[in-house]
Parts: structure tokens; C-alpha cells; sequence
């Protein structure tokens, strides 16, 4: 079954889903504030539209893919009006479960359905449709946005109502983001050691060590040829992201009253990098501040 979908955000992630989309037979109408960013998803079979309540009007799915939690409450304040009774809202942005589950009753309120879909896959995963989506939703609107998501991600879990799909994208970049900590700081130590990175990569990658950032994102160059360290750190996924995804832990579990300490500590870590030397670079790159030559 064909959807009338409406697309608001249209940047490094939401340009290639939307495409995805548009590939897969659903008539897609995209809004973003930046023209170029218009331009290049029409080109990819995504029809332009005038505003966000433009793209929303005609459309039975509206998905949004935005910075950040304002971003998404302010456009709901322009989509909601403009969508018609019943359709279904889809908040595909990394924000906060309060701000999720904010965006979802503003939407029952106005008549619609909601769910929240955070991804992750990066924009590798967004370009080939490979994307993990984390989804939190009522059963039958599970149901209903599941096909949508297939057509742009590989894997599709339900993790429970509303602001579910939130908390799992952030619990798992918590684990990501101390698990890169752990694994830099151990090559750091090995290195003052004496022990080389590949003997270490040899040990932990096939010993209770193992883990994605050692095996997938490796933060030295030489034993994982893909990963970002093997080309000064360019590209992958950006430290300025993990630090609001970090971020955004941090405030869920102070707002829990929770001691997660690494959590909290990988967080300032993250920020700093992300503010000061790391801009722009993978989140592998904090190895370089962390003590040991890891060249
Ligand atoms: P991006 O900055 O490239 O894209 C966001 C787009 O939203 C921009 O093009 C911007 O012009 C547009 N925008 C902002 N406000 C708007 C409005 N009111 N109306 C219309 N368009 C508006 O960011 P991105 O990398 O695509 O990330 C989007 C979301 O996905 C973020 O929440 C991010 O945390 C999350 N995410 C990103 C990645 C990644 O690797 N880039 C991975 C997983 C999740």
C-alpha cells in the first residue's frame, strides 16, 4: 500500500530517507528551510512544498526529521493544524523522551495518531535503507507505520508507547559513547605498556572486550580498514552528535534522580571534544585526547 507522504527536514539524514520514500512508490511531498536542501530531494522524486503546513496538508504519514526537540514541537504548532483528522505523525529526530511524548499528545490532541521513530545507521544506513528504527507506539499504530518504516530501514522494533523508542535510541548511544571511552582508553594504556594496537585488537576483539567500537569503529588506525581512524577521523558519526545524544541521557537520568556516573562523564567529555578540537570529527577521534600517541 501507497502512502501521501509528507517530509519536513530534508538535511543529511532526511534527504535520503525521503528519496527512499520516494523509490519505493509513496507520493512524497518534502518542506526543509534551506533551498538546496529542497532542490537535491527533488531531484530525488520528492515534490517541493511551499511550507511545512503545505506538505502536511494532502498527507495521510507525516514524517519529521529535525535537529532537535523545539525544532520538532515548533513545526507540530504549523503541522497539526494543517493535517488532516487521523493522520499519522512519525518523529524521526534523536530528542528528548519528554519533548516525545509532548510531540505525541499535542497530536492526539489535535485529532491525530503519533509515534516515535529514532533511528540509528547514520547516513550511510539513511543512503542504502538500512536504517535500525526504535519505535514508540501504541500497538495499532505500530501496525500501521511499520510498512512506511520498512521502506527506509532494515529493522524495525517496537519498544513500547509513546517516548519508548526515545529512551531506547538513548540508552544504546550511552553505551556507545562510554564503550568508545573504554575501548580508547584501553589502547592508550596498551600503548604505554608496550603492547602493540594489533595485539590488543586481536585479544579483545575475540574476548569478553568485544564490543561495536572496538570491532566496527575501531579509534586506532590498522585493524578494522573501515573505520573513520584509518582517514584522520573524517566522516562516521560526529562527535557533536554523540554529545547531544549523551546529552540527552544525561538530562533523563538527572531528571530520574540517577547516579550514572559514566554516563555523566562521558557526556562532559563528549561536549568538550565536540565544542573544542573534535568538531567535525568521527567520535572515535577522542582518543586523541585522551593521553596516548594512538597514531
Ligand atoms: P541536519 O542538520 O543535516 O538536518 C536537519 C534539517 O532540518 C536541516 O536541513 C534544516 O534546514 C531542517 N530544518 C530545521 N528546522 C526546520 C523547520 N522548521 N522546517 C523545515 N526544515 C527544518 O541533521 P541530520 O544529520 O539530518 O539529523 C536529523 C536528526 O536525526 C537529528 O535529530 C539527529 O540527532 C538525528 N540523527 C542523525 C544521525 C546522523 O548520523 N546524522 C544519526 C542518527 C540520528
Amino acid at each position: 500500500m501507497t502512502h501521501d507522504i509528507g517530509f519536513v527536514g530534508l538535511g543529511n539524514m532526511g534527504g535520503p530517507m525521503a528519496a527512499n520514500l520516494a523509490r519505493a512508490g509513496h507520493r512524497v511531498v518534502g518542506y526543509d528551510l534551506v533551498p538546496e536542501a529542497l532542490r537535491q530531494a527533488e531531484a530525488a522524486g520528492v515534490r517541493p512544498a511551499e511550507s511545512a503546513a503545505d506538505a502536511a496538508g494532502g498527507a495521510d504519514v507525516v514524517i519529521t526529521m529535525l535537529p532537535a526537540g523545539r525544532h520538532v514541537l515548533a513545526a507540530y504548532e504549523e503541522l497539526l493544524p494543517a493535517a488532516r483528522p487521523g493522520t499519522l505523525f512519525v518523529d524521526s529526530s534523536t530528542i528528548d523522551v519528554a519533548d516525545a511524548r509532548a510531540a505525541h499528545d499535542l497530536a492526539v490532541r489535535a485529532g491525530g495518531r503519533a509515534v516515535d521513530a529514532p533511528v540509528s545507521g547514520g547516513v550511510p544506513g539513511a543512503t542504502a535503507g538500512t536504517l535500525t528504527f526504535m519505535v514508540g507506539a501504541a500497538e495499532a499504530d505500530f501496525g500501521a507505520v511499520r510498512p512506511v518504516l520498512d521502506a527506509m530501514g532494515g529493522k524495525v522494533v517496537h519498544c513500547g508507547p509513546s517516548g519508548a523508542g526515545q529512551a531506547a535510541k538513548i540508552c544504546n548511544n550511552m553505551i556507545l559513547g562510554i564503550s568508545m571511552i573504554a575501548v580508547s582508553e584501553a589502547f592508550v594504556l596498551g600503548e604505554s605498556l608496550g603492547l602493540s594496537h594489533q595485539a590488543l585488537f586481536d585479544v579483545a576483539s575475540t574476548a569478553s572486550g568485544q564490543c561495536w567500537a572496538l570491532t566496527a569503529n575501531c579509534p586506532v588506525p590498522g585493524p578494522v580498514p573501515a573505520s573513520p581512524a584509518n582517514r584522520d577521523y573524517r566522516a562516521g558519526f560526529a562527535a557533536a552528535l554523540m554529545a547531544k545524544d549523551l546529552g540527552l541521557a544525561a538530562g533523563a537520568a538527572r531528571a530520574a534522580g540517577l547516579p550514572t556516573e559514566l554516563g555523566l562523564k562521558a557526556a562532559e567529555l563528549y561536549a568538550k571534544f565536540a565544542a573544542d578540537e573534535g568538531a567535525g570529527l568521527d567520535f572515535s577521534a577522542i582518543i586523541t585526547t585522551l593521553g596516548g600517541s594512538a597514531q
